[in-house]
């Protein structure tokens, strides 16, 4: 493979992805599927680890999760100190993908369940970026 054919492929799966920001502005929540193995990714991949195609195709999410886990930070990198303390979440999305991402905190922490079902929306931040957590279902 020469060096040519390499940059491509890197530029190629860039703007693959960057469709995701797109998307998510929109409020879908979409992953890619492989066409070949048919595995499908959140955060979504621009190639398949399992068998390197790179022929993906995007597939919304219905946000329709049920907590696996989740820790409350109470000690946060820097940039991060003003959230605390906040919840990390792992869910299990009935597509069959397992997302990670923050509670928001309209969930207390009586509510805070193993098993509990959430939903997985798109979040407009206060500086304008644009991210995804989990809410009440
Ligand atoms: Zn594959």
């Amino acid at each position: 493979m020469s060096f040519s054919k390499f940059g491509k492929i890197g530029y190629v799966s860039e703007t693959k992805v960057a469709d995701f920001v797109k998307h998510l502005e929109k409020g879908k929540i979409m992953a890619t599927r492989c066409r070949k193995c048919g595995q499908l990714y959140f955060p979504p991949r621009a190639d398949c680890p399992n068998d390197l195609s790179t022929d993906m195709t995007w597939e919304e999410l219905s946000g329709r999760c049920r907590l696996l886990t989740y820790t409350t930070a109470h000690f946060a990198p820097t940039g991060f100190q003003k959230d605390l303390p906040y919840t990390l979440a792992l869910a299990r999305c009935e597509e069959g993908v397992n997302v990670y991402a923050r509670l928001n905190k309209d969930i207390n922490k009586n509510e805070t369940r193993i098993g509990v079902d959430l939903k997985l929306t798109s979040l407009r931040l206060p500086d304008g970026r644009i991210t995804y957590e989990f809410k009440k279902a």
